[in-house]
């Protein structure tokens, strides 16, 4: 059984000592991979490669020039390129894709002497919150092999939950960071829209689509974003704003002003053990002297018809680009140019996908564009205006990450509006582009990690980042 680190800095003292080697770190990781197989985390394990990387990085820490990120062993989610690296989207329509050039993400992690031990299953084009949307198979919870991981980013959340690797990248464009992170007992961390570059990240909905860690640490997620974020000149859709190194304090931090969501305590809607864990925190905050209240949010209802009118519109048209003749899979059967797109897609894409192309498609279309699309607009402006509001008057918002813990697999399949209500709590920071972080807090009954969510205003990571590592500790 490899060991768990709870942070960098712990591995990091181990190589000082010389008690431990990168190599040494990635074969046990690569025994876990091995060992949990059956959890379905991994679409591809880079074996011989990383262990190549790893004692490159070992002689960099004996000569004393390793980067910043020297023992940090990470996954990707498959959206992520990483050139000459296959990439799946965990679709079909992408088998055989290889990446002709890798993502700034990837770039800015390697510079800094990361190793990438493999990529790690996902929803089909990130569209979902099970991971039972990928064409290779759904990702089993550690916790509770029968249940889910939570999505998209599962297999993320999963690689760090069983100790395959230290850390994993996920991308955030509804939840997909955050709500497997609480599925899974780890911390998911997805910044302000805008502050880390999308170039070479496989787009579903690109006003929303961020990156984000999935880590043991609160210390480690800000690392990661420390060395992933900034300007980049290949994603001019960036915030410029320059990223302040973060200082993560041990110390208490003076009394904060946090707003709790009262329909999280009285709706039906959420889980006993999920309200029992807000009810929990909210005291502990207060025992701790900081302010805590309830907040009223009129448009609760409409955040998740919202999100998935102006999410499903988006990803139909970043999708139009998988077309059987640019990339991947192209049908066999297929017989002249419309054949090919007809067929290809028809084909390569799963049923998930499918339908949120139609979704987005309808609601773009001439005589449905007000009704739909345009109204989804205004509507997220209001709940953007009403969080920023909120945020001005309060330092952090405090909602759960999912209304309720992991559920089993295939139960919520057969309809989708159901899974779609579960990432309630999710789409309120990516409807207004604030950061967001899923911070466990333990289990319920049945041993199942629960997680809950603590929201601030734009580009406010180092007090978030700050505070979460105090309400970790708590
Ligand atoms: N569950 C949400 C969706 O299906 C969020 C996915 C994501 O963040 N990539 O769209």
């Amino acid at each position: 059984m490899a060991k768990f680190y709870s942070s960098l800095t712990e591995i990091k003292s181990g190589l000082q000592r010389a008690e431990i080697t990168v190599q040494g770190l990635v074969k046990n990781y690569l025994g876990e991979i091995k060992k949990n197989a059956h959890l379905n985390a991994f679409n591809e394990v880079f074996e011989t490669e990383a262990l190549a990387n790893a004692k490159e990085v070992d002689d960099r820490v004996k000569n004393g020039t390793a980067g910043k990120l020297a023992g940090m062993v990470i996954a990707i989610k498959d959206n992520i390129c990483y050139k000459g690296h296959e990439v799946n989207a965990s679709s079909k329509i992408l088998k055989g894709f290889t990446s002709i050039y890798s993502s700034t993400i990837v770039e800015r992690l390697l510079a800094q002497d990361a190793v990438i031990i493999g990529r790690c299953n996902c929803d089909e084009f990130a569209m979902g919150g099970s991971n039972e949307n990928s064409f290779f198979g759904p990702v089993k919870n550690h916790a509770d092999e029968t249940r889910v991981s939570g999505g998209s980013s599962g297999g993320s959340a999963v690689a760090v939950q069983a100790n395959m690797c230290h850390a994993a990248i996920g991308t955030d464009t509804g939840g997909s960071v955050r709500q497997p992170a609480s599925f899974c007992g780890v911390i998911g961390f997805k910044p302000t829209y805008g502050r880390i570059s999308r170039h070479g990240i496989i787009a579903y909905a690109s006003s929303f689509d961020q990156v984000g860690p999935i880590t043991r640490s609160v210390e480690d997620a800000a690392l990661l974003y420390e060395v992933m974020a900034g300007p980049d000149d290949y994603d001019n859709t960036l915030a410029q704003q320059a990223v302040e190194p973060i200082a993560i304090s041990q110390e208490k931090p003076a009394a904060k002003k946090i707003a709790y969501l009262q329909e999280a305590l009285s709706s039906p809607g959420v889980d006993a053990e999920v309200k029992d864990a807000m009810v929990k925190y909210i005291d502990k905050l207060r025992a701790e002297g900081h302010t805590v209240k309830p907040i009223a949010f009129e448009q609760l209802d409409y955040m998740v018809p919202a999100y998935y009118i102006l999410a499903s519109a988006e990803a139909s048209s970043n999708l139009a680009r998988f077309d059987g003749v640019h990339y991947g899979y192209r049908s066999p059967a297929a017989t002249g140019l419309q054949s090919t797109y007809k067929r290809s897609r028809s084909e390569g894409f799963g049923k998930e996908v499918k339908r949120r192309i139609m979704l987005g498609t309808f609601v773009l279309s001439a005589g449905y564009y007000d009704a739909y699309y345009a109204k989804a607009q205004k509507v997220r402006r209001l709940i953007r205006e009403k969080t920023e509001e909120i945020l001005n008057e309060y330092d952090f918002i405090l909602i759960p990450t999912a209304p309720e813990p992991a559920f089993a697999i295939g139960a919520e399949e057969k309809d989708p509006v159901v899974t779609y209500l579960y990432d309630i709590f999710t789409v309120q920071a990516s409807l207004a582009g604030v950061p967001a972080i899923s911070l466990p807090v333990g289990n319920n009954t049945k041993g199942l990690p629960l997680g809950l969510q603590l929201l601030t205003k734009h580009f406010n990571e180092q007090q978030l980042l700050n505070f979460s590592e105090y309400f970790h500790k708590l």
